[in-house]
């Protein structure tokens, strides 16, 4: 197979490490981690956990010795056997329930998809989401294809300055060392297809990722055949500029259609995650429009196999185009036989916002199926896309269902509780993890057990935290300031409080600060203090959460805090491993029916840390008074200043009243007996729920497998503005 090009050859014995280091797979299974580890520590901790760069960096000799070593060997076959069984998907969910249901992969598009953070392809949660499901299908046996662009750049790396603010690096990312291998179409040639913008045409190449069975193709501008311009459009994420937006939507809508033609790939059905990625829809509909079918005709058939979910209620979120750049860029859509501009249009008319051509409208009238990511979110979307549906009288009566999202256990379990598990639940609970039966069986784990286990994994982050200072200040890329700001005097038998996401206005980031001196106080109890670990990105176009930022950067400098306010830089998965498992206490105070599901909530319940959260989300049907704590009183607000001197107070009295004595009320071996059943039942009530398994059933039985679609009439009435509920 020379489909690893960039890896020195290998020994025969174990040649096939090459195929796993171009497979994601090994990233969410342990001995596959371990197989990696093992051939060099060294380079492991050093590349971030990237087995590309091992391989391309290792010494021959050790491939040598490794090549003869008994116990490597041992492992080896191990995982290339479970690989392999994997990879064929003979046992799996899907094949034992579904035989031959689909006639091919679902198709699914996305604009980010966080798999590894060797490839810096995301944003946030909406990207860890599209991950976890290409992971999640390919352990289910569901036959997936992934649809994206490739960032050469991706999103940006975050330092902090010396006076506490946001700076922005953009890196080009080394394709040699990230596990991504070029696509050739069946007649061996690097450009697949291309797409017109106007009077440009846009040559478009893929790389494909491979994520277990799944695989994901990542459109690529930068072919020599563009000019400089269009070679860089897709170079950044979320690019602020609307025109080199819509252009980026038109290259992963249209033109991931045109690449799955291109190579052959036939799908049975196209999930559109997210409106950004609705272009897909028109593609298709412009295809069949072309072979003769009649507009309704095609728009039922596109419709008939489309799947979209929204995420999220914010306006930022919904994507406005206006009508002369649709004019611009996509008059080519509309002027084949038995097509109408205004049909076209008509699809993508802006519902609360005049006169644009609004994506996610676009997305609700091609698709006959769509939902909401909680169930809470289902009724926020069914209330502010009703008039939509002027047939629908009730809002009960919208066809936006929900399915909740889930987070895919393997990837987000740290070892340490991955042990405990085995032990106390099942040996094989990995296999079986979305069985609420089996997680009775935490009860089982002695307290004094998962307190060792809970207090390693905080000192385990302490360390990361401290490592990463270290570098900073020996680097001399930090003054003592910074270092100090960034975590140094974290103390590991702290309560710990982490507020880790995006700082995005809705998150509210700054509101723990709302009463500095009754923070102080409680951070700086002589007896019970507290330390709140920060860190997260502003996009770097919104000035007001750069502010927030600034303001959480300069508490954390601040010495009144005593060093018990922190911000760690540059936010990424691989961080965030860290930061779930280690902090005692996961802060989540969006302004309520903002956040639509969040989930690294699920990834804290996970590994034992319990959510501190405004009963938003996926946190309104899963908090059940004894799992976590719920903040405010879920009463509507007067004003969103209200509504955060409420929230605000909520919060500072539960810490006080609650939290604070609940962590430090111990026996006499320091075991805080009332925290761990807390937890226990954090584990307990969350991991089968609220798992990506879990969520993938949902998917493939309400809304793959069902084929019956739902009316949509298009065309919307007046609504100004974002509803209440
Ligand atoms: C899980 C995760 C998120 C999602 O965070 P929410 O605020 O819960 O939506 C974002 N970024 C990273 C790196 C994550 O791992």
């Amino acid at each position: 197979m020379a489909i690893e090009p960039s890896i020195a050859a290998l020994p025969q014995r174990i040649e096939r490490l090459a195929e796993l280091t171009y497979n994601l797979w090994w990233s969410w299974h342990p001995q596959g981690r371990d197989l990696f580890r093992m051939l060099d520590y060294g380079k492991w901790k050093f590349s971030g956990h990237n087995p590309v760069r091992i391989l391309r960096e290792v010494d021959p000799e050790r491939l040598r010795a490794a090549s003869t070593d008994p116990e490597f060997l041992a492992l080896y076959d191990t995982v290339m056997d479970r690989f392999d069984a994997d990879m064929a998907g003979r046992d799996s969910w899907f094949a034992a329930r579904h035989p031959n249901a689909l006639s091919g992969p679902v198709a699914y598009f996305s604009a980010e998809f966080a798999i590894h953070s060797s490839l810096p392809l995301y944003a946030g949660g909406l990207g860890i989401l599209a991950g976890d499901i290409c992971k999640e299908a390919s352990d289910l046996g569901l036959p997936m294809v992934g649809v994206g662009l490739m960032y050469p750049q991706g999103y940006f790396r975050q330092r902090i300055s010396i006076d506490g603010w946001q700076e922005e690096v953009y890196s080009r990312l080394d394709f040699e060392q990230a596990p991504l291998l070029p696509v050739f179409s069946p007649d061996g040639k690097r450009i697949l297809t291309s797409v017109r913008l106007g009077d440009r045409r846009l040559f478009l190449a893929a790389w494909q990722v491979r994520v277990g069975a799944t695989t994901l193709y990542l459109i690529d501008t930068n072919v020599e055949e563009n000019s400089p311009y269009d070679r860089d459009l897709s170079a950044r994420l979320y690019i602020a500029d609307r025109e080199v937006r819509i252009q980026q939507e038109i290259v992963l809508g249209t033109g991931g259609v045109r690449i799955l033609r291109a190579l052959g790939v036939h799908p049975a059905l196209w999930h559109a995650n997210e409106g950004h990625t609705a272009f897909m829809m028109l593609e298709r509909l412009q295809e069949m429009m072309a072979a003769g079918t009649p507009f309704d005709r095609a728009l039922e058939l596109v419709r008939s196999t489309t799947i979209f979910t929204t995420h999220t209620p914010v306006p930022a979120g919904h994507d406005v185009f206006s009508i002369e750049s649709i004019d611009r860029y996509l008059s080519d859509h509309y002027t084949g036989p038995g097509i109408n501009r205004d049909s076209v249009l008509r699809l993508g008319r802006s519902h609360y916002q005049d006169g644009g051509f609004n994506m996610t409208a676009l997305a609700l009238a091609t698709s006959g199926h769509c939902n909401a990511v909680s169930r809470l979110h289902g009724a926020v979307a069914r209330r502010m896309w009703q008039g939509y549906w002027p047939q629908a009288k009730r809002e009960d009566d919208v066809p936006i269902a929900h399915v909740t999202n889930g987070i895919h256990v393997p990837t987000w379990v740290d070892p340490e509780m991955d042990r405990l598990f085995q032990r106390y639940l099942a040996p094989d609970w990995i296999d079986r993890h979305d069985e609420p039966e089996l997680w009775a069986g935490v009860a089982d784990i002695p307290d004094e057990e998962l307190w060792r286990v809970r207090s390693r994994l905080k000192m385990k982050l302490v360390n990361f935290i401290l490592e990463l200072a270290q570098r900073g200040w020996s680097s001399r890329d930090m003054e003592a300031q910074q270092v100090v700001a960034m975590g140094a005097l974290l103390h590991p038998e702290i309560l710990t409080i982490g507020f880790v996401r995006r700082f995005a206005g809705y998150k509210r980031p700054a509101l723990i600060f709302q009463d500095v001196e009754r923070l102080k106080r409680i951070v700086g109890n002589p007896w019970h203090p507290v330390q709140i670990i920060f860190a997260g990105k502003s996009h770097p176009a919104d000035s007001p959460s750069k502010w927030s930022l600034h303001g959480v950067c300069t508490s954390a400098a601040d010495r009144d805090f005593q060093g018990k306010i922190a911000f760690v830089s540059d936010h990424d998965m691989h961080m965030a491993h860290y930061l779930v498992s280690g902090v005692d206490v996961w802060l989540n105070n969006p302004r309520r029916l903002q956040e639509a599901c969040g989930t690294s909530g699920m990834k804290a319940s996970l590994n034992g840390v319990p959510h501190l959260s405004v009963a938003d989300g996926w946190w309104h049907e899963a908090y059940n008074g004894c799992n976590g704590w719920s903040i405010g009183d879920g009463a509507q607000p007067a004003s969103p200043e209200e509504e955060d001197r409420v929230d605000a107070e909520s919060l500072y009295r539960l810490l006080e009243q609650e939290i604070v004595p609940l962590y430090y009320d111990r026996d006499l071996n320091g075991i805080p007996h009332r925290w761990v059943r807390m937890v226990k039942e954090a584990i307990r009530s969350v991991v089968p729920a609220y798992c990506a398994r879990r969520m993938l059933k949902d998917y493939t039985n309400q809304l793959y497998l069902p084929r019956e679609t739902v009316q949509c009439a298009g065309g919307p009435p007046d609504r100004s503005s974002l509803p209440s509920l």
